[in-house]
């Protein structure tokens, strides 16, 4: 029998109106392990009532002392459950164990920053002249709604859910389709460690459907949205129904990387990057570096490199020991990182590592070999677009404002890179690059304490640090006649 999970609605685990369930697959082995209740329109209208009470009722009366301290306890059950939640991530997501212990870190981080944020939200007075007291005061928004992605779905929750509650909103989280035990799992611990009823709500469900109508409804307050351009445009026009605020709106990437050491004797440390960009979860990240532009007389080397230490990379089930890739999330994506890997074959790209299934895997599971292509160009869509997926592409470059040219050249603006060892050359071209952030030598820093969000494409908003505390906060301002 399937362990089956449930919709957290008022603070009650429960199936959803009209009793539909589906199978969750396991994308290592594609067989059902759990099964999963799915929320109607009902459903989510029933958790935007309880989010609306909670608004008014204990929660209210929470002091943020008191929420931060609540967010400080959550980190640390989550620490303590790091085993079990890691096992059923593994099994839900494909990912290796250390990716997904690695993920429950970072899960407990955003619930420690903005835990610590919590009782630091502040106002202010404005001296109008004598007579007259004018303050401001900081106030939550309400309730707001949360639409996550399937790629880092406990990360994508706490860097959300944490800076709403520390805040003093409430939350209705629909989580996506393909991942949604490992969120609920981790909800479970909120309403252990007794976060009043309706505060926080998980509706599992289709997002074309629920997300619709969350983002349409007037009871909410804001919405945070992390996903592809397409559904932002639509959540966008949804929001723009009731004039609901969109606190962060974090959509996808093309992350250039810009080779420009000083010799091949510099190579390892960009290659090992490039392995990386393959390997962490199986490259299905906003942030990979998917396009290297190398110096051209430092092009073939860098090849060369990479492909050496893909070599060293072990594709398999999480449950194998020493794996550095798992599965991809679902059929869906593993047939969509297919289909690129055959445009870029018939765009005329050098394919020099990987290309598809890796061997000795057999048939089932949704495993794809890394893969390099070579001798890509900026008109080429394996270069343009999001393939999500372990596959990189490797573009020449003559000189620095070439490749920064073509770096700028993409609809995304999410993140970026450069290698090299003149300081100024890393200063000039971090200041050129017309992204939302920019990593020197190494890939890191892409949330909790710094800001992290994308321009153009990539969405609106910043996720991490100070400021996206205060986008789940309105400003009141009063005025006093005092004479
Ligand atoms: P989707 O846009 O397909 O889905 C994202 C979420 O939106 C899912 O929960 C989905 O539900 C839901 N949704 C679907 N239709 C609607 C709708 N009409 N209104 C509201 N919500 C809706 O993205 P993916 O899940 O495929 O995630 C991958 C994308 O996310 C990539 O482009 C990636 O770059 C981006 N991303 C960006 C990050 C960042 O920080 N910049 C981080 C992680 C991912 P359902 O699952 O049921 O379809």
């Amino acid at each position: 029998m399937h362990t089956s999970y449930q919709l957290l609605i008022d603070g009650v685990w429960r199936d959803g109106s009209d009793g539909t369930k589906v199978p969750v697959i396991n994308p290592a082995t594609e067989e059902a392990f759990a099964e999963v209740s799915w929320g109607t329109t009902e459903d989510a209208s029933l958790a935007l009532d309880a989010a609306q009470k909670a608004m008014t009722s204990e929660w209210a009366e929470w002091s943020p002392t008191r929420r931060g301290r609540f967010l400080f306890s959550v980190a640390a059950t989550v620490r303590r459950n790091i085993v079990e939640l890691s096992a059923l991530f593994c099994q839900e997501h494909g990912k290796p164990p250390h990716q997904a212990a690695g993920e429950l870190e970072d899960a407990a981080r955003y619930l420690e920053y903005f835990g610590g944020w919590a009782d630091k939200l502040t106002g202010m007075t404005i001296d109008l002249g004598r007579g007259q007291l004018d303050y401001v005061l900081r106030e939550p928004l309400g309730v707001t709604v949360h639409i996550a992605p399937w790629n880092y779905p406990l990360d994508i929750f706490c860097r959300s859910v944490a800076p709403a509650l520390a805040a003093g909103n409430t939350c209705v989280v629909k989580p996506a389709e393909e991942i949604s035990l490992v969120t609920l799992a981790l909800a479970r611990l909120f309403q252990e460690e007794g976060l009043p009823a309706g505060v926080l709500n998980i509706i599992p469900g289709p997002g074309a459907v629920l997300g619709k109508y969350l983002t349409e409804d007037p009871r909410v307050r804001g919405i945070v949205f992390t996903g592809s351009v397409e559904t932002g445009r639509k959540v966008l026009e949804a929001a723009a129904r009731n004039i609901t605020p969109v606190i962060s709106m974090e959509l996808g990437g093309k992350a250039p990387s810009l080779v420009f050491v000083n010799d091949a004797t510099e190579l390892d440390g960009p290659a090992g990057g490039a392995a990386g960009a393959i390997a962490w979860n199986a490259g299905q990240s906003c942030g990979q570096r998917s396009r290297w532009y190398v110096r051209r007389d430092l092009y073939e080397p860098f090849i060369e490199r990479v492909v050496e230490r893909i070599r060293s990379l072990k594709v398999g089930p999480a449950t194998e020991a020493g794996v550095s890739l798992g599965p991809l999330v679902s059929k869906k994506q593993y047939d969509k990182v297919m289909s690129y890997i055959q445009i870029g074959m018939d765009e005329g790209a050098r394919l020099v590592a990987g290309g598809g299934r890796p061997e000795g895997l057999g048939d089932k599971g949704y495993f794809v070999a890394p893969t390099v292509f070579a001798d890509c160009n900026n008109s080429m869509r394996i270069v343009r677009e999001e393939i999500f997926g372990p596959v990189i592409t490797v573009i020449p470059a003559d000189g620095l404002d070439e490749a920064l040219a073509l770096a700028n050249d993409n609809a995304f603006g999410l993140s970026s890179e450069i290698w090299t060892s003149d300081i100024t050359t890393a200063h000039t071209v971090a200041s050129r690059l017309d992204v939302g952030h920019v990593t020197i030598n190494g890939s890191a820093a892409f949330g909790f304490e710094v800001p992290f969000g994308g321009v153009k494409h990539s969405g609106l908003g910043r996720e991490g640090g100070p400021e996206a505390i205060l986008a789940y906060t309105r400003l009141k301002n009063v005025w006093v006649n005092l004479k």
